[in-house]
């Protein structure tokens, strides 16, 4: 089966402008029974110039290159992923991650494109200066292309089309307390005018939604009990607050983004906003997805996110949503922190910090699942790398095609991994999937037809609207 819309498109040609061009040779060419390109996954030659894919011919064309690999029959190449929600927390909490450990766990993984959130660094990306410092904090660090959001706190309207101007991808906001008291939350009033500000110039609202108040109302999270904790983060306060976003979308006309979304509650009337027209997308996380409260052992603060993991019967749900097209795509929310900060010697869900790390293992994570359930690996992609790269507006990212990036990796679907979560590039070595079987195994990465060899930094910043 195949849900990918471009299945029938015709793939091939050559972007060269005459013959002399189209004989000479590339700067690389990948040659293999499994490429995954918007015609499927079919027998292809893919020729890359000047970091571009300008070439795909059939197989047996005899493309020339500089450089020739050709791929094992159990080999697929695919695009490079593209993370639009990453919280490398550096500067201010380099501990927690930071750009060279964050990007190579993404390469290792097979993401070839991430977006910084504005959060949990110091300081958080309000205003240019911010960015700056970011920039700054991130240059010669990054194994692959990194772009950053802007954040929407109380105070800084001013500030939003300066950001915007200086090519941050479009702005988040929470609804209710961030988990770090210098990134304040908006309320739903301060929410709407924001987003008439950005509909102004066509930005993007992206939201943490969470209702404070419903949450106010709902049993404390203290102790070990998983239970409790996700008594403590009721559906409700999502649905509430996913309402909000859908109706101050709807009154402003701006688009907005519905990140990590858990509650399978809201997908109907996502759905029906959709059909009406409001400019609404979605977003789930590999969490959501492959695991279950029903599972989570008392003080395992591993598994400790926000919104929270929740029943067998909402992942289903949200798996549904997933392959109607309710929810778009499939990012990481890569939160994480400090072992000690995890709280893992007491396990009290009320104090121990709130993310999930899995920036390496999103690929394979869903992967395994996907197959499971008789998904095949080009809708998978469409998920992880074509749809995320749309969410951002990186038109020559998120697919192997002629004019684009050539951002890929070699995966090979039917190897299998044990995670260790010490052998894993993630700075802290705690995660829910430790000890976990999973298969697909990404065997390299490249990037703009360059391979991540981890010593390097080959990673670009990269701007919204750049070409
Ligand atoms: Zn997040």
């Amino acid at each position: 089966m195949s849900n990918v819309p471009e299945s029938t498109e015709n793939d091939t040609a050559a972007a060269a402008p005459s013959d002399a061009a189209a004989t000479a040779p590339f700067d690389l060419v990948l040659r293999g029974e499994q490429m995954l390109t918007t015609a499927g996954i079919v027998a292809r030659e893919i020729g890359i110039r000047d970091g571009r894919v300008t070439a795909i011919e059939p197989l047996g064309s005899g493309l020339q290159g500089a450089e020739i690999i050709e791929l094992e029959p159990h080999q697929v190449m695919i695009p490079g992923l593209v993370d639009t929600h990453v919280h490398v927390n550096e500067p201010g909490r380099t501990e927690w991650e930071g750009f060279e450990s964050a990007t190579k766990a993404a390469a290792a993984g097979g993401v070839t494109t991430l977006i910084d959130m504005p959060l949990n660094s110091i300081p958080s990306t309000v205003t240019v200066e911010a960015l700056n410092i970011k920039r700054a904090a991130a240059k010669g660090k990054t194994h692959i292309d990194v772009g950053f959001w802007g954040g929407a706190v109380p105070g800084n309207e001013d500030d939003l089309r300066g950001l915007h101007d200086e090519g941050v991808f479009g702005f988040k906001c929470f609804l209710l307390h961030s988990g770090v008291d210098e990134f304040p939350h908006l309320t739903a009033d301060e929410m709407e005018a924001d987003m008439a500000e950005l509909a102004k110039f066509d930005s993007l609202m992206i939201v943490h939604a969470e209702d404070s108040r419903a949450i106010d109302h709902a049993p404390t999270a203290e102790g070990n009990q998983y239970a409790n904790f996700l008594a403590s983060r009721p559906r409700g306060a999502e649905n509430v607050a996913v309402a909000e976003v859908i109706e101050r979308a709807r009154w402003t006309g701006a688009r907005a983004h519905i990140l990590h979304l858990s509650s399978s509650d809201a997908l109907p009337m996502i759905a029906t906003a959709r059909r009406d027209g409001v400019k609404i997308t979605v977003e789930t996380c590999p969490h959501y997805l492959t695991l279950l409260a029903e599972e989570i052992p008392n003080g395992a603060t591993a598994f400790k996110c926000c919104p929270p993991i929740r029943e067998a019967s909402n992942r289903e749900l949200l798996w549904q949503g997933l392959l109607d097209g309710t929810i778009d795509c499939i990012v990481s929310d890569h939160s994480p922190s400090t072992v000690d900060l995890k709280d893992v010697e007491n396990g009290d869900f009320g104090v121990a910090w709130g993310g999930v790390a899995s920036l390496q293992l999103g690929l394979s994570l869903i992967w395994t699942e996907a197959k499971r359930r008789g998904i095949d690996l080009p809708q998978v992609m469409q998920w992880m790398s074509a749809k995320p790269a749309e969410l951002a507006g990186l038109t020559h990212k998120g697919r192997i095609a002629l004019g684009y990036d050539a951002d890929f990796s070699i995966f090979e679907p039917d190897s299998a991994q044990v995670i260790d979560v010490h052998q894993l590039h993630h700075k802290n070595p705690i995660s829910p999937y430790d000890g976990r079987a999973l298969a697909g195994v990404v065997q390299g990465t490249w990037l703009r037809g360059q391979k991540i060899d981890f010593t390097t930094p080959l990673g670009r910043m990269l701007r919204r609207g750049d070409v």
